[in-house]
């Protein structure tokens, strides 16, 4: 018998269990698949001695997040930050580096420098309060408003046509593009602008980090600090009936780590009808198919600075990936598209044999799709690293469907639990000002279906215990630094 029961081990799920048991109450985390961490772990998908992360691999919104700073994180796990959060190949030997430091960023841009450091720097300068409004979620009023406002003009121009009028060459817009996109939506759009306007002032001031060993790090710390606390994690326990777990359990409280149509299905009895409606209308975006690679050595990139960046954005110009994403988006397969690369070996050598490295990619494709992209990944990764090819030493592909039976959080093989539209950040899952909390008393939902939405931050497993512990055990949020 337990005070609260959390259904599903992901960062958020785990998060909010972390809260409860910090608090003084006993809790159990039921999880369907073997291991904890949902979208934060990490396995040998290729060959003996080579890690790879299944899921999520680069982790500036961890590193920014307040739920994470509350818990200390940098002070349980080691979080590599590189000098270079991200880089962009072009054709022709050329390349975007976004350094963790604007000004350098500025001088590599060459004529596109000052229009970058014009764009980035209201928004670099306060940091704090860009954080605030994405790591809240659009549900609260902005604690600082001058950072909301310049947020929102930057998305205004970066995210209609007017985008065009910034930059006058091809690498810098290329640069914002490839972190646009990777809110998995039509090219340009508010909620791409937005996401990616984050992600690249993230990149020039906490920067975008890697955990040594793997994204299970974090995982396992939230794990760690659960057990100390009293708190226990049930692995193999899918759960089918909220009904049913809260007679098996006792439990006051059930925190749902799932997505709105898996709680529909799993509360059916216990929600009004009019709430089930909009959890079942509330809609899934693309999926994504994942392509891991061991390689018998580093990638042979064209400009040799892409080296020192974990993180690379395929796809060419600015253009080139905004019809590639669109066509995503109409059911298609683009032959050129865009691809999210990490090579966690540039600051991480315990991934991989010596010598040797892994490879993490993936690219967006229809919602549902069975189709294998390892061809379409690898082209690209030759465009930009011809000889790519001759270093592959085992590839592991895990398709949009694949995605969806491996995690049922991943809807079709959507990676964000909901399509990240402008509609969607203010109505994730409802508009409330608590959208954690249902109308079933003791029911909560905390998961990247739910304000703020994607990423391994566990912001809304934070805020929906609080929400718990004030509705459900008139407790006030505890403490969540190490001890
Ligand atoms: C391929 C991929 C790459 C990504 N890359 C990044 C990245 O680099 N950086 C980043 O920040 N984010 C990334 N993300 C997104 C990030 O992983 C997710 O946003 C995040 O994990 C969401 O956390 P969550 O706790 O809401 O749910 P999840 O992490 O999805 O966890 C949900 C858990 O609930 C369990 N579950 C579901 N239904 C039930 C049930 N009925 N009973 C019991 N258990 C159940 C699942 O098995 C799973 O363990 C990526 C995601 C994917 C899939």
């Amino acid at each position: 018998m337990v005070d609260v029961a959390v259904v599903g081990s992901g960062p958020n799920g785990l998060a909010a269990a972390v809260t409860m048991a910090r608090a003084g109450l006993s809790v159990t985390v039921f999880e369907a698949a073997h291991t904890w961490g949902g979208g934060a772990r990490t396995a040998e998908l290729t060959l003996p001695g080579f890690s790879h992360d299944v899921c999520s691999a680069v982790h500036p919104m961890a590193l920014a997040s307040p739920f994470f700073r509350a818990f200390g994180l940098e002070r349980r796990i080691e979080l590599l930050v590189p000098e270079i959060s991200y880089g962009h190949p072009l054709d022709g030997g050329r390349a975007g580096l976004a350094y963790r430091d604007l000004e350098r960023t500025v001088a590599s841009l060459g004529a596109d420098g000052p229009a970058w450091r014009r764009l980035m720097e209201p928004l670099v300068q306060r940091l704090d309060g860009v954080i605030d409004v994405s790591l809240h979620g659009l549900v609260r009023v902005p604690r600082d408003p001058p950072a909301a406002m310049r947020l929102a003009l930057a998305t205004l121009e970066q995210g209609t046509r007017a985008w065009r009028m910034r930059f006058r060459e091809e690498v810098a817009p290329a640069l914002l593009t490839g972190a646009a996109a990777h809110a998995i939506g039509r090219l340009p759009s508010l909620a791409g602008a937005g996401a990616g306007l984050v992600l690249a002032a993230l990149g020039h001031a906490g920067g975008w980090p890697v955990p040594r060993g793997g994204s299970q790090a974090i995982a396992d710390a939230l794990v760690a600090d659960l057990r100390a606390h009293g708190g226990h994690v049930a692995v193999d326990r899918p759960v089918a009936d909220l009904a049913a777990l809260r007679a098996e359990t006792g439990a006051r409280a059930v925190i749902c780590n799932l997505t709105p149509r898996s709680l529909a299905s799993l509360a059916a009895d216990e929600l009004p009808i009019r709430y089930i409606r909009k959890l079942e209308s509330f809609r899934y975006g693309p999926g994504v198919c994942k392509v891991d690679f061991a390689l018998s050595g580093p990638v042979p990139w064209s400009n040799a600075a892409l080296a020192g960046a974990p993180t690379v954005h395929l796809g060419g110009t600015r253009a080139e990936m905004a019809r590639a994403e669109n066509q995503v988006l109409a059911g298609g397969h683009p032959d050129r598209p865009y691809v999210l690369v990490a090579q966690p070996g540039t600051v991480d050598p315990t991934r991989a044999p010596a010598g040797a490295r892994t490879l993490w990619a993936y690219t967006h494709v229809p919602a549902g799709s069975t189709l294998g992209r390892a061809e379409a990944v690898t082209a690209q990764l030759e465009r930009f690293a011809p000889g790519f090819r001759d270093l592959v030493l085992a590839v592991h592909t895990t398709t949009a469907a694949d995605l969806e039976a491996y995690n049922p959080n991943c809807i079709g093989g959507d990676i964000s639990s909901g399509a990240v539209t402008m509609a969607q950040l203010l109505r994730r899952p409802v508009v409330a000002p608590e959208p954690w909390r249902t109308p079933a008393p003791g029911v909560y939902l905390a998961s990247a279906s739910t304000a703020p939405g994607p990423a391994v931050h566990g912001m809304a497993g934070w805020l929906a215990a609080r929400s718990a512990l004030r509705h459900s055990f008139s407790l006030p949020a505890p403490d969540l630094s190490p001890r």
